[in-house]
């Protein structure tokens, strides 16, 4: 129990430490992008060039929003809301970016539950999942909502590559990603708003066939935070 908590302490002051940095990173590099998309449009010979340093900033500025999430929140405020909607909205937002892909993206709800939550992690939380299994190369992804046993549970399912067993047991690990341009950050902050509902993210994958994410959010109201 004590290593547990000096754990917890350790985690926290990290939190706070990476909160500070990421707010400091943040005004110079929108500062920085400003000026490489000014030099963009005035140099079109180099514009090859400052179309990377402007991909570069971007991950940058995803590397330093998804530290923000990490980091230890300042006030969550917990809502009556309803969970089924807040998916719903999510993948209205995620629609043109799967048409794009040519990404089928399916919706099955049961009834569109309400629970006590904080609204803007869990649509976080739900764009990460969502976008992972984008990026595994699916064509369908299906998110799946009902109710059951005292819990909300909310699964996205893809055919994209599927995980080797191996790999799963790394998932959430800060900076584990095996993408290009991964911050493999995105689930370690999925893991930590699930925790903060008091509920449970798992995966089950199969190499070739595809990726099930499952959240599991308890139903009752919880009064610690
Ligand atoms: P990132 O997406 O930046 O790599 P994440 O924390 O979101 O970081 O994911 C970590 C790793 O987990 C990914 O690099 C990928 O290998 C694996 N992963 C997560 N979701 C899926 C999925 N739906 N299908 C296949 N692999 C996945
Ligand atoms: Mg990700």
């Amino acid at each position: 129990t004590e290593e547990r908590l000096r754990h917890s302490e350790l985690l926290s002051t990290l939190g706070e430490l990476a909160a500070g940095v990421a707010h400091e990173i943040r005004n110079p590099l929108t500062s920085l992008k400003g000026f490489v998309q000014l030099l963009q449009k005035s140099d079109l010979q180099q514009a090859y060039y400052y179309t990377i340093m402007l991909d570069e900033l971007d991950r940058i500025n995803n590397i330093v929003g998804e530290l923000l999430v990490l980091a230890k929140p300042q006030q969550l405020v917990f809502e009556r809301e309803s969970v089924g909607q807040i998916v719903k909205d999510v993948l209205a937002l995620l629609q043109p970016q799967a048409n794009f892909h040519g990404i089928e993206l399916v919706f099955e709800e049961d009834g569109l539950p309400a629970i006590d939550c904080e609204g803007n992690q869990l649509k976080q939380l739900f764009i990460n999942l969502v976008k992972n299994a984008f990026e595994a190369n699916a064509t369908m992804v299906k998110v799946m909502i009902k109710e059951r046993d005292g819990y909300i549970s909310i699964r996205v399912q893809d055919n994209g590559c599927g995980m080797p067993p191996e790999r799963l047991t790394h998932l959430g690990e800060p900076f584990f990603s095996v993408k290009e341009k991964g911050t493999g950050l995105g689930l370690t902050v999925s893991y930590r708003i699930v925790e903060a509902h008091g509920g449970k993210l798992t995966f089950t994958s199969e190499v070739g066939e595809g990726t099930v994410a499952e959240v599991l959010l308890p139903i009752k109201n919880h009064t610690s935070v």
